[in-house]
């Protein structure tokens, strides 16, 4: 078999027909006789490609005119640092939302720069869902969200009105579903879920807000700085804004963000059905928040469960290994991965149930 069922969590599984063309263009870009690898990123050929990337994702996400779109690098984990060396002054407040592994490790890097309230955690169930009711402190410089728990296996459905700036984590399921982005101020993603690979980081800001931004500021780690510079500061990650753009050409073929959001709904179902209903196996997080891009579960004991990865591996399923901390099982349907890698998964389950004694 050419291709496995791949449910990893990232870098993860893109769409073939992407993989071709980045493999040609790796080759021979455009007929021009350069790799994309070679050619400056200050030629007109890559320019444009910055551009077609900028407007794919205005167009797919319908990013209103005043906000800016940003390619930055060092990863999402950047951005925990990021974010409140430009907003957060000394002797300020900042306000997070612990829903996970991530969550805490952006609270770990906002602590070096103000003072962090943490409005709310669902650390007491092993953040096995999204806490509900808090308050955020109307002085906060910002409230941050994690919008998809990638390692839990939540997601947030509702964000509610805050009256502070709201800042957003959407690593794990930018591109997956519908947003408005007009109810953020700030969101940020690694590029190597449904994005591209890994490389580039997307930021999306509101350029009133990016103004406040403080000014003794690292030019690479000052938003401002790559604003003014069309991402470009220095050299950007060509390569994964490369691929970034022809993934999303492949998700505008899709039906865009909503085309997408269905199947993606679609898939989710199929794989917590077969989860509620197959004895040998349960799902972690609490029903209404469970994620679509992370689906967590666990083996009714640790026998099956090392007997089922080796079961589904023998089927081509990769990827399925949970994080430590939470165990078990975690498959990730990112959007290129086919309805058919579900159906595979969840046949595995069915016939391992018959097997397992
Ligand atoms: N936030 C979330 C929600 C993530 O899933 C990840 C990585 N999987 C990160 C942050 C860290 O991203 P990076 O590895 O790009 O720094």
């Amino acid at each position: 078999m050419y291709k496995k069922h791949n449910f990893g969590a990232g870098p993860c599984i893109l769409p073939s027909s992407v993989m071709e063309q980045a493999a040609q263009s790796v080759i021979n870009w455009n007929g021009m006789g350069l790799s994309i690898l070679e050619v400056s990123h200050r030629s007109p050929e890559f320019e444009d490609v910055v551009l077609k990337t900028q407007l794919l994702v205005r167009g797919l996400l319908s990013v209103p005119d005043h906000y800016s779109v940003l390619f930055l690098q060092g990863g999402a984990s950047t951005q925990f640092a990021m974010v409140p060396m430009n907003f957060l002054a000394a002797g300020k407040k900042a306000s997070y939302l612990d829903t996970g592994y991530f969550a805490q490790k952006a609270i770990k890097e906002a602590k070096l720069f103000g003072d962090v309230e943490v409005v709310a955690s669902s650390k007491d169930r092993n953040y096995a869902y999204i806490p509900g009711q808090f308050n955020i402190d109307p002085q906060s410089a910002y409230i941050h969200y994690t919008s998809n728990n990638t390692i839990e296996g939540t997601e947030i459905f509702d964000f509610s009105a805050t009256g502070v700036p709201v800042i957003c984590d959407m690593s794990s399921d930018i591109f997956s579903r519908k947003i408005d982005v007009s109810n953020f101020d700030l969101i940020y993603a690694g590029a190597q879920k449904n994005m591209g690979p890994a490389g580039m980081t997307l930021v999306i800001a509101k350029n009133e807000f990016l103004d406040r931004a403080k000014k003794e500021i690292p030019s690479m780690m000052d938003y401002q700085v790559f604003r003014d510079n069309m991402s470009m500061y220095n050299t950007p990650p060509v390569f994964s804004i490369y691929v970034a753009m022809l993934n999303l050409l492949w998700l505008k073929d899709q039906g865009g963000v909503s085309g997408i959001e269905q199947k993606n709904i679609e898939k989710a179902k199929l794989l917590y059905a077969e989860i509620d209903r197959n004895p040998l196996f349960y799902g972690t997080a609490e029903v209404e928040h469970r994620s679509r891009m992370n689906v967590t579960f666990l083996a009714v004991n640790k026998d099956a469960e090392t007997q089922f990865l080796a079961f589904a591996a023998n089927m081509g399923i990769v990827g399925i290994r949970g994080y430590r901390t939470v165990g078990g099982f975690r498959a990730s349907l990112y959007n290129a991965l086919p309805l058919s890698s579900v159906e595979v998964l969840v046949n595995a389950m069915v016939d391992f149930e018959r097997i397992y004694s």
